[in-house]
């Protein structure tokens, strides 16, 4: 019936960080997150609960930069569970679940709505966010889970009025986050999406994840084949692009990952940003290897003018050696 649920870019998937590449893009924006949610709807729709702003057309709530090309406006966000704290999360991280997720749904605001944009390849983009279990209740989400209560049967809503500002649901690092392109995790599984899961996890004690439990016992699609597809993690700032940390299976990975033109274009950045620092290095002792050279030449060129004496005094291994060496450090460029 849903022929895209077999597609090749599917979500969700399991994420194995030896094989993601590392980049440091710019910023992630978050616009209207400061602000409470004053006029929300909570809706369990027969798939999960759902919480989106009651004016739809509002665009006061938007996601901008990191990899995103121009704004992305918020349209719901929902949350997916399992039967017990092993699993519930969709992604998962080196074949590890979390308990619950959160997936906030956004869409191109240059498409002019929602219902347009998932007409489009890079229509919408889904903000992941995985829940840990703790003992502490976590206050920000008592207003919610309250109200889950009231929306136990299907196709049940109820309006909230007392919903805290989104940046309140959110861990507070928002910086460190892994993006791939994939799918709507439900029919019709549209290969749409630019997902981008942060990597630290909102607390809800133990009592908190049983109330969505109590909605339904799970709302979760197993993972799909990663395939051809490059995994990307986002470094902060400061901090370096690590390269591939097992040479062999790194090697392996980069070539399966080097699937399409863009991820070309972006690891050909990397590798010339590496490579000019590289090139200024061997510049460099170049340069100091011909001065001392030239120093040593003048000096016994005045004590002794015999050619041979040249070979004897200038230590030719000692002036290349440096460069032999850094050539041994250079990171695997292909
Ligand atoms: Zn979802």
């Amino acid at each position: 019936m849903y022929s895209a649920c077999s597609g090749k870019f599917q979500s969700p998937i399991n994420i194995d960080m030896k094989d993601v590449l590392h980049v440091k893009l710019p910023p992630l924006r978050f616009e209207g997150f400061d602000e409470e949610l004053e006029d929300a709807i909570l809706t369990n729709n027969g798939h999960t609960v759902m919480v989106s702003p009651k004016d739809e057309d509002s665009d006061d709530v938007k996601v901008k930069g990191g990899p995103l090309k121009g704004a992305y406006v918020f349209k719901q966000m929902h949350f997916h569970w399992g039967m017990n704290d092993s699993l519930g999360s969709e992604d998962s991280i080196n074949n590890q679940s979390f308990p619950m997720e959160l997936h906030m749904v956004f869409w191109k605001e240059s498409y002019g709505s929602y219902e347009k944009a998932i007409e489009h390849k890079d229509g919408l983009t889904v903000m992941a966010f995985f829940y840990e279990i703790t003992m502490n209740t976590n206050k920000a989400y008592k207003p919610l889970i309250s109200a889950l209560e009231e929306v136990k049967g299907n196709h049940s809503n109820k309006h909230m009025e007392d919903l805290p500002a989104l940046k309140k649901l959110l861990p507070q690092d928002r910086v460190h986050y892994y993006y791939y392109q994939g799918s709507l995790t439900t029919p019709p599984c549209d290969e749409i999406v630019t997902w981008i899961d942060f990597t630290e996890s909102i607390p809800l004690s133990p009592d908190q994840v049983n109330q969505f439990r109590r909605i339904m016992d799970q709302n979760h699609r197993p993972t799909q084949p990663v395939g051809e597809r490059t995994i990307w993690f986002n470094v902060g700032p400061g901090e370096l692009i690590m390269p591939y940390q097992q040479e062999s299976s790194a090697t392996t990975a980069a070539s399966n990952k080097l699937s399409s033109l863009k991820d070309c274009k972006e690891i050909i950045k990397i590798s010339y940003f590496q490579l000019s620092i590289f090139g200024w290095n061997i510049l460099s002792i170049l340069a100091v290897g011909i001065l001392i050279t030239l120093k040593r030449n003048l000096r016994n060129g005045m004590l002794n003018p015999s050619p041979s004496h040249e070979y004897a005094t200038v230590p030719r291994n000692n002036a290349t050696k440096p460069i032999f060496s850094s050539l041994k450090q250079l990171p695997a460029l292909a």
